[in-house]
């Protein structure tokens, strides 16, 4: 663009500079904006198209419970228009740091500051807290992204947030979200008919990661492999598990490649219930959309489902 104007222009110097600043103004008007994680960045680009530039605060299958407040990430906040996160405290341990530091007011709350987790819903709300049980999310389960209807529900509201932002596109924000959002719906039949064998399914999960998943299938969590939420599985409570995986039938063990995979191998090696390891976030293996993501993690539950009762029979 810019090569092609500088030829037009060349004779008349003065008249270029304004005319380069008139030109340039599509790319520079773009909103910047700053993901926690890449679900909440994948979904940004989906709804935003080329008028959003999206830059991603973890990597694909990194832990959002902890990131480093690295001075790059600073850098992004301060240049950003928006910080999208999932909020409801998941990033309680990092985020309040780079927003402090950031130098950039206009994110530190709504409506450049937009926290996914917020806009819907939560569920596993504790009734009281106490630190003795571990890293708890008091504002209830913040690991929303996993149930195909709360995005949509967040999409819509991440579409009127851009709308505020950058009024001059709000109307092709809206279109664009209600284009991504049609796709989407005929996508969620595909995926629920073709999990429909894991319905009542007994499950037992690393993380609460996989709740709303779950509770989108129909898939029933028995326990979980870490004793306390944070706290890494000990010998004690896998032998409890043990116990529990017989008496209720556990047919699947969930667990994301960075819980490792030596805990859900071990449980998996006593009981009749087969590990599986799950995509959890867009980006990683192969997983490059939201939609991709669904279906992997469909197609692998269902086919480690036939597998480990091929195996148990
Ligand atoms: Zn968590």
């Amino acid at each position: 663009m810019n090569t092609r104007f500088e030829r037009i222009c060349r004779p008349a110097q003065g008249l270029c500079l304004l005319l380069l600043m008139a030109v340039a103004t599509p790319s520079s008007a773009q909103l910047r904006i700053l993901a926690c994680e890449t679900e909440w960045g994948q979904l940004a680009t989906e709804i935003g198209g080329d008028l959003v530039q999206v830059k991603n605060a973890s990597a694909p299958g990194q832990d959002a419970h902890h990131i480093q407040a690295r001075p790059s990430l600073l850098a992004q906040v301060r240049r950003a228009d928006m910080v999208l996160c999932t909020g409801a405290e998941l990033e309680t341990g990092w985020l309040p740091v780079l927003l402090n530091r950031g130098s950039n007011p206009a994110v530190r709350q709504a409506p450049g500051l937009f926290l996914a987790a917020e806009q819907v819903d939560r569920l596993e709300i504790p009734v009281t807290l106490d630190r003795a049980d571990g890293d708890v999310h008091a504002m209830g389960n913040p690991h929303v992204h996993l149930d195909p209807h709360r995005v949509i529900t967040i999409s819509r509201q991440l579409a009127e947030r851009f709308a505020q932002l950058d009024p001059d596109n709000a109307d092709a924000y809206r279109q664009q979200q209600q284009a991504w959002q049609t796709a989407f719906e005929a996508q969620i039949s595909d995926w629920e008919a073709q999990a429909a064998s894991l319905k009542g399914l007994n499950v037992i999960t690393y993380h609460r990661t996989w709740s709303y998943l779950l509770d989108w299938l129909g898939m029933n969590r028995v326990d979980e492999l870490e004793p306390k939420p944070g706290l890494p599985p000990t010998p004690g409570h896998l032998a409890t598990l043990v116990r529990k995986a017989d008496e209720q039938q556990v047919g699947l063990i969930l667990y994301r490649p960075i819980n490792g995979d030596d805990a859900a191998s071990w449980l998996a090696k006593r009981t009749a219930a087969c590990a599986v390891e799950l995509p959890f976030s867009p980006g990683e293996e192969g997983t490059n959309t939201l939609a991709s993501l669904y279906s992997t993690v469909i197609q692998r539950l269902s086919t480690a489902r036939e597998q480990c009762l091929q195996e148990t029979t």
